[in-house]
């Protein structure tokens, strides 16, 4: 399989310059990609205008940066993100990402942080397989796992979501657009464009790859209010996106309520994929430190209303309430501290 490479700079900044997969052009043959690449490029850089082309090239898939997979059941494969939050050093590639091999196509859970990890996760899809890519499912509306997505529409894929998510991505798109490069670097980001999904779900729903199929099930409002989980009927694994945080402290963005109520349901699944930190074996496992960590949030939130403490006071005790359980658990008391302030304006009119 060959692929368009093209080398894309900042019109702002001639000299930040890097690398694009456009997988338009993908072809079997050397030949076949270059009959695609002037059209392809020319209708990509259009798309891009904050981009100018400076060259391009058909290469062998083997030379495109592809990400690290582990099949963790099979034919389950999983990309383990860092465990912290944005940085320069990590690229923004902090989320769990998935791969599952049907026999007709391949769906992907959660497409990737920017648009080079999307392109570098399309590459890896291309090393195990070459049947259609689709559905991309996105787990929500967070940008650390879904700011790959367009790399895939480009690739004719499906993108589901659940129905919440372009209404909470349209309120947020120009934000981050702004915030995110700051955070991990504008050539990390270079070429990016935040899209929502092609199809939107309002309810459970399953999908079919052939020889198996993936069960949808939207949550209500828990981490964020467009959060949804994905269950393998081949293998039982259970992508629950960020409505499981491992390793790094969970982020309170939709309801704290919602979320103790969701942890509380039956869920099931072996192994469990996280949408941070370590693959588990049981949900059990993979949900019993952050339901610990919610729970005492609660407690603190509730016992700083009862003594009456404003929000600005209320955030620092409930901090230190929770200093004891900060063991185990990354970026912990700059997000247990906006977690505070969050469940403070929620349960202020319990
Ligand atoms: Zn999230």
């Amino acid at each position: 399989m060959h692929v368009l490479i093209l080398t894309a700079c900042l019109a702002a900044d001639p000299s930040a310059c890097a690398d694009r997969l456009l997988p338009a052009a993908e072809s079997p043959d050397m030949g076949a990609c270059e009959a695609l690449a002037g059209e392809a490029a020319a209708a990509w850089l259009a798309a891009h205008p904050d981009l100018t082309g400076r060259d391009r090239r058909c290469a062998p898939l083997s030379e495109a940066p592809a990400l690290e997979l582990s099949e963790v059941a099979a034919g389950v494969h999983v990309y383990r993100g860092a465990d912290a939050q944005l940085s320069p050093e990590n690229g923004g590639r902090i989320a769990n990402l998935g791969v599952i091999l049907g026999r007709d196509r391949v769906a992907v859970i959660d497409p990737g942080g920017s648009r080079a990890q999307g392109e570098a996760l399309y590459a890896a899809i291309r090393r195990l397989s070459d049947k259609p890519i689709g559905p991309v499912v996105l787990t929500h509306m967070h940008p650390d796992h879904i700011a790959g997505a367009e790399v895939f529409a480009e690739a004719g894929a499906e993108i589901v979501a659940d129905a919440r998510l372009p209404e909470a991505l349209e309120l947020r798109r120009d934000t981050w657009a702004e915030s995110i490069p700051a955070q991990i670097g504008a050539d990390a980001w270079a070429g990016t464009v935040l899209i929502g999904p092609t199809r939107t779900i309002a309810g459970p729903e399953v999908l079919d790859l052939g020889g198996r199929t993936l069960e949808l099930t939207p949550a209500p409002r828990a981490h964020t209010d467009s959060d949804l989980t994905v269950r393998d009927s081949a293998t039982g694994a259970l992508f629950t996106g960020d409505l499981l945080f491992r390793g790094l402290t969970p982020v309170v963005d939709g309801s704290l309520k919602g979320w103790l109520d969701w942890l509380a349901q039956p869920h099931g699944g072996a192994p469990v994929i996280p949408g941070h930190g370590p693959v588990a074996a049981s949900f059990a496992e993979a949900s019993a430190a952050q339901q610990s960590y919610l729970a005492a949030l609660r407690e603190a939130v509730r016992a700083a209303l009862d003594a009456g403490q404003g929000l600005s006071s209320a955030v620092p005790a409930v901090a230190g309430a929770m200093g004891p359980l900060a063991g185990g658990w990354a970026d912990y008391q700059a997000t247990t501290a906006r977690n505070a302030a969050a469940a403070y304006a929620e349960m202020e009119w319990d």
